[in-house]
Order: C-alpha cells, then structure tokens, then sequence
C-alpha cells in the first residue's frame, strides 16, 4: 500500500546509560513507540527520534552524557528536522529549566520512567508516525500493551520489571532520591498483567526492581509485600525464574529470605549492597546499620537460604574515610566472601547531603588505590569460589549468543559460556559440566538438556 507523503516509516534511536532501572524505563519507552508507529533506527544518524537516558549516579555517567549531547549537537545543526529527546536522572523530577538553557537543541525532557512530555510534544509536533495523526498520543501509548521492542536481537529471554519507583531514603551520598521522586510502589495488578505481556513474548526470567525493594508495598493500600508479591508471580505459568534488587540491609525481613528459600523459581540471589564496613562512615552516609548489622543479616541470610549467593556495592573514599576505617571495609570483604562486588570511588554528587556538608577529602589517587585493594581481594575470593564449580554439572538459563559462544546464567547468577554450533539454544534451561572458571565466569560444555521446568 502507498503511504500518503509525508507519512513515510519514523525511526527512533535510544541510547541508554545507567542502572537495571533506565534499561527498564528504555525498554517500555521503545515498546511505546513501537506503538505510535516508530521504528528502531541501526544508529541516531538514520533516526528521526533520538533520545538519552541519562544517569548521574556519578560524575563519570554524567562525563558520559554530556559527550553524546555534543555529537547530537553536531547531528542536529546539520538535521534540523532531527528531534532530540533527553531523559532520566540528568533531568530529574524538578524543572529542566537549567538544562534548556545549557543544551538549547534539545527538544524535550523527561523525568525518569516518565516520558509524557515526548508523547505532547510529538502530537503538538504531528510527529506521531503514520496511522497515529488524529489520535492523542498520550491514549494510544496508555492503551498499548507493554512490547517487548523490535530492537532487540532475536528473543528476549530475561526482563526487568520496576515495582517501587523513586526513593525516599536519602543516604547522604546519593543523588537517586532527588532526581527519581518519593518510593511509589506499583500496584500489584499493574505488575502481574505487565509480567503475564512478557512471558508471552517469550520471556523466561523477570528481575523486580526498587531502590530499596524490600519497602514493596508500604505505601500501598492493600495488604502486600515483596514477599506476597514474590509468591503471587511465583504463580505464573511459563516462567523460570525470578530475581528482585536491590534489597537494604535495613528492611530484609525474615519473610522475605523464608519466601525466597520457599519458592522454586525463585533464585538464591541477592543484591544487599553494605558500601562501607566502618561504623563512623555508615553514620555520615546515613545508611541506618552497623557493620555488626550487616554481619549478623548475612549470618541470617545464609542460614535461612543455604548457598545463597550475596552480592554486594561498596564505595571507596567517601568523606572522611581514613586507611583504618577502609581497612574495616577491606575485613569485612575478606571475611563475608561476597558473590559479586561493585566497587565505586566516591563521587560528590549536586545537593546531597554529603556534598553540602563533608569535605571530599579523599585524594583521586588514594581513591584508586583503595579500588584496586578490594578489586584483587574480591578476585582472589572469586578464583577459589569459582574453583568449587569445577567439574560440577549446573543449570543454566540460557540468554544470548556473544561472541560466537551461548551466554547464560546460573541459579546463582554466575555467567557460563558453552559452545553449541547445531542448535538455538535461547531461552532453555541445560545442564551444563563447567570444564573451566576465572574469577568472573565460568564455561562448559553442554552436559545434556534438562527437561523444560515449564
Ligand atoms: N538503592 C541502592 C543504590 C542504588 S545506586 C542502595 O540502597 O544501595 C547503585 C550504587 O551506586 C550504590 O549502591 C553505591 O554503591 C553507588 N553510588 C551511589 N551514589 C554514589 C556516589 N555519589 N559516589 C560513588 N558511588 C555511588
């Protein structure tokens, strides 16, 4: 069929940087697009549409974003026609008055997981594509069912699912709670239906996201919680497996670790990030535990789901930190054997509490060095963690292809690489025999296919 003029195929390019949370506001966002007629675009100079997710979480992520604005810069003086969209943390919840005037060719901003503004400036732009002119935008992208795009490569097998958007914590280091709102928690109805879209697009494994998703359902009038809500998805047909983070050390309940023991799908896996393991700097970043807290929750986390595998976040250098109280983080690494560790250097970030009141006196080069301690400290823990897999059969969900070999994950989240050159593997769960392992993963080589828990 002919298309009028005018009305030809629109393309869009998002490029995403940033947490689980942004992949998750990209991934809807496209899926939302898809709906106004758009088409994903191979790279932003075929595009009609572009659009940043930013994250500021540290000043290295904002560095990021402010040399893809320059190139988009260029782009735009040479496209005019081109529309430019900026969303995420970069903006925040407040006015982007500031940022209008800073970055003038951008066309629109957006708060986080908020993209009204884009679906009124395409209507008032008549720039929805074809088959969309006369309706409100804003109807037709409420109306749709949550797609997964047609951007992605073949079949995806895992999602991430937002359930508490926001944050109300307010630890003195982070910017999230300002830039992301107060905790709002989805409710549960919206969740289950949008979980039910994607395991009939094939999905096998949802992750459930929140700052701090241990408060699910605090602010909710029915009586739920991450742990309720665990089991309510633990009882949809047809999927494999489920993972939630991040959890706060402060709000893990004992029902929530007997719920995860107790349910089949869901996986021995937990983000309980600790950043420090020194009283005084927990105190000045307000995190609301001690050390000796955190010790005793993983003593109770491995007690209750044997073989859990606990994954961390610390940050190195933040104010005030001496070598002795780095030394305590340092200990306390060394002592709990962590699964997965994401180190971050202090970075200050605009408006918070820390950057407003304590002194970033870390110098950059003893920041570095103090990674790089418990980057070694957690790679030996790795080596001889991993180690134990050797000639163990494990089974793996098996999620891509990446660089000529299957990409999955364990139960545990370790990665596993496979070689398999005859079949399409993606989406199955195999048992695989691990035959080497490095302290950030492991490979196998197919042991045989278990059966489908489906
Ligand atoms: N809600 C999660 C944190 C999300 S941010 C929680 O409760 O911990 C992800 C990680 O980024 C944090 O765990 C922290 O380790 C790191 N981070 C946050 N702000 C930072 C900053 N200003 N400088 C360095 N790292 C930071």
């Amino acid at each position: 069929m002919n298309q009028p003029s005018g009305s030809a195929l629109k393309y869009y390019y998002i490029w995403t940087i940033g947490c689980q949370m942004n992949q998750a506001d990209t991934r809807r966002l496209s899926s939302q697009l898809e709906a106004l007629g758009y088409v994903p675009a191979s790279q932003p100079e075929k595009a009609d549409l572009a659009i940043l997710n930013t994250c500021v979480i540290r000043q290295h992520a904002e560095d990021k974003i402010y040399g893809r604005l320059g190139s988009l810069k260029t782009l735009k003086a040479r496209r005019p026609e081109l529309t430019i969209g900026v969303m995420g943390c970069l903006v925040g919840i407040h006015e982007a008055t500031g940022l209008r005037q800073k970055f003038p060719f951008v066309d629109v901003f957006m708060p986080p997981s908020d993209p009204t503004a884009l679906w009124d400036y395409l209507e008032a732009h008549n720039l929805a594509a074809a088959g969309c002119r006369g309706h409100a935008c804003r109807d037709l992208v409420w109306n749709a069912q949550l797609r997964l795009p047609a951007s992605r490569c073949g079949q995806a097998v895992t999602a991430f699912v937002p359930v508490v958007l926001g944050c109300s914590h307010a630890c003195s280091f982070c910017v999230i709670p300002s830039r992301r709102g107060r905790e709002r928690s989805r409710p549960p109805s919206e969740i289950l239906a949008e979980i039910q879209a994607l395991i009939e697009q094939g999905v096998k494994e949802v992750t459930l996201l929140g700052q701090i998703v241990d408060r699910y359902g605090q602010d909710l009038e029915e009586d739920m919680d991450l742990a309720d809500l665990l089991s309510a998805v633990h009882e949809l047909d047809g999927l494999t497996r489920i993972r939630f983070l991040t959890n706060h050390p402060a709000w893990m309940a004992d029902k929530l670790l007997d719920t995860v023991a107790g349910l089949e799908k869901v996986c021995p896996h937990l983000e309980v990030p600790v950043q420090a393991g020194s009283d005084e700097v927990l105190a000045r970043m307000r995190r609301g535990y001690t050390a000796g807290q955190f010790r005793e929750l993983a003593g109770r986390i491995r007690a209750r789901i044997p073989d859990a595998a606990i994954n961390t976040d610390v940050i190195v250098g933040f104010c005030g930190e001496t070598e002795a109280q780095f030394r305590e983080t340092y200990q306390l690494l060394a002592e709990l054997c962590f699964d997965q560790v994401h180190i971050a250097k202090y970075s200050p970030r605009p408006g918070t509490a820390a950057a407003k009141r304590l002194a970033d006196d870390v110098p950059a080069v003893e920041k570095e060095r103090r990674r790089q301690a418990l980057e070694c400290l957690q790679r030996d823990i790795l080596t001889e963690k991993n180690q134990r897999y050797h000639g163990q059969t494990v089974e793996v969900l098996v999620e891509d292809k990446h660089k000529g070999r299957w990409r999955g994950r364990t139960t545990h989240n370790r990665l596993v690489f496979f070689d398999d050159h005859h079949n399409d593997l993606q989406g199955q769960i195999l048992a695989v025999r691990i035959e080497h392992t490095s302290p950030y993963s492991l490979s196998a080589s197919p042991a045989g296919r278990l059966a489908l828990t489906l």
